[in-house]
């Protein structure tokens, strides 16, 4: 271990490889960034970012197309860009890898990856079959390139795995759980853990006595009821898609509706996961998934974007309402959080103005200030719990955990290729 020590965490999308170093002594954020449309020669684009303080003080972005057929040669591609303009030693420098993993079925905290471990992450793939297999294409590109260096793995679905059995059970045959594990597993967890620690620091609590309602608002979107520190319901389910409105997922649903339509548009299972997943949501509703737009059309009158924009701020007050229920009104804090709840203050206003009679009042200057990044609380002083807006940062949570399970003492030693 030495001062010049990296943490490395990567999320590895379809087509995507992302990526942020961290320094371990001091812990500090460094240079981060993606690698967009692998596979595609023409497109395939590397954008990064170093923090002002790497680059005398300015700051730097870039911007470079160049191709890579797999993540492993995108990984590659990073690993130059990083070693030319960062650090030349960054390939020695680096002692441990942490990887966001979506599906970890049961698993509860993050894990050191293995060849047992890894068999358990494709094992889950059978459940998550979009987004394990990415995740196991990153581990795979991060084992090839930085030979015998620790790798983490750090689970989306770990957080929720504390839901009692009330809440992960769906009303099916009890042998689909036992044999197939059919259950609501519950996702973005790295974020409503990073929440739900953030805002015991802002409300001067211990964690382990903080109750929370964390909202993450993105293009994905999940709401969790959070306990003493430790989730006991979230929206999301056996698959992301179940919850709210998103940008296209069509969030709850009738199953029977899903037979009809099959039934009706002789629907293959693929082309059914494809609507469902890809075609609905704010996408299907108004034609676009980007709330920016949809409010943009709402405020111009226009029907289907009034639709979409009401029906996305209406499921969110149903849950914070369902969530206060499960949490027996001992509420400290409703936080907003990604893309939307941390920029949108018009949303913000239209979930938490009607909620009025619940006790949460919201401070309007407050609220139209806290945007773009900033973190603070936007409640009412007569508001009867917080209204906390905290921008979320899943890899500084994913490095944080990747470090506790390594520990320092096993990261002397390691190589890279
Ligand atoms: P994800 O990580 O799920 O892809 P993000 O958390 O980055 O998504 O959120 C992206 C979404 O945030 C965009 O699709 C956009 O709809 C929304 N968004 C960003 N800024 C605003 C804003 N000012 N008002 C409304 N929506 C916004």
């Amino acid at each position: 271990m030495s001062a010049s020590s990296k943490l490395l965490v990567l999320n590895a999308g379809s087509s995507s490889l992302k990526f942020k170093v961290f320094g371990v002594q001091p812990f500090a954020a460094g240079i981060g960034g993606m690698f967009d449309r692998i596979g595609d020669a023409i497109n395939c684009t590397l954008k990064a970012s170093a923090p002002a303080d790497l680059d005398g003080g300015k700051g730097r972005k870039w911007e470079i197309k160049i191709p890579a057929k797999d993540h492993v040669e995108a990984m590659q591609r990073i690993l130059d860009f990083i070693k030319g303009n960062v650090s030349s030693a960054f390939a020695r420098e680096v002692v441990a890898v942490g990887h966001r993993v979506v599906h970890g079925l049961e698993i509860s905290q993050p894990v050191l990856l293995t060849d047992k471990t890894i068999g358990k992450i494709r094992e889950a793939a059978v459940l998550a079959p979009l987004h394990n297999p990415p995740g196991l294409q990153g581990i795979d590109a991060a084992e090839k390139v930085f030979k015998g260096v620790p790798q983490v793995a750090v689970f989306d679905t770990a957080f929720h795995q504390t839901m009692p059995s009330q809440a992960f059970m769906y009303g099916l045959p009890y042998e689909l759980y036992e044999k197939h594990k059919i259950r609501r597993y519950g996702f973005h967890g790295t974020s409503h853990k990073y929440l739900v620690e953030q805002a015991a620091g802002m409300l001067g609590k211990p964690v382990s006595e903080t109750n929370v309602i964390t909202c993450h608002l993105g293009n994905g979107s999940s709401i969790a009821a959070i306990r003493g520190g430790l989730c006991i319901d979230t929206t999301m389910g056996m698959t992301p898609l179940e919850g709210l409105l998103m940008g296209t997922r069509c969030g709850d649903l009738d199953p029977a509706a899903v037979l009809f339509i099959q039934k009706q548009l002789n629907l293959s299972v693929q082309d059914t996961d494809t609507l469902l997943n890809k075609k609905s949501g704010l996408l299907g509703l108004t034609g676009s998934n980007d709330l920016r737009a949809v409010i943009e059309g709402a405020q111009r009158g226009e029907p289907r974007a009034e639709l979409g924009l009401a029906m996305f701020v209406y499921r969110v007050q149903k849950y914070i309402g369902a969530y206060w229920a499960a949490l027996g009104g001992k509420v400290d804090a409703v936080v907003f959080s990604a893309g939307i709840g941390e920029n949108s203050s018009v949303i913000r206003g239209l979930v938490i103005g009607p909620l009025k009679g619940m006790g949460l009042e919201l401070d309007v200057a407050a609220n139209d200030a806290t945007v773009g990044g900033r973190c603070g609380d936007i409640a009412a002083p007569t508001s009867r719990c917080r209204l906390l807006v905290i921008p979320t940062d899943e890899e500084l949570c994913i490095a944080e955990q990747t470090l506790q399970v390594v520990g320092f003492q096993n990261l002397t030693g390691a190589t890279a290729a």
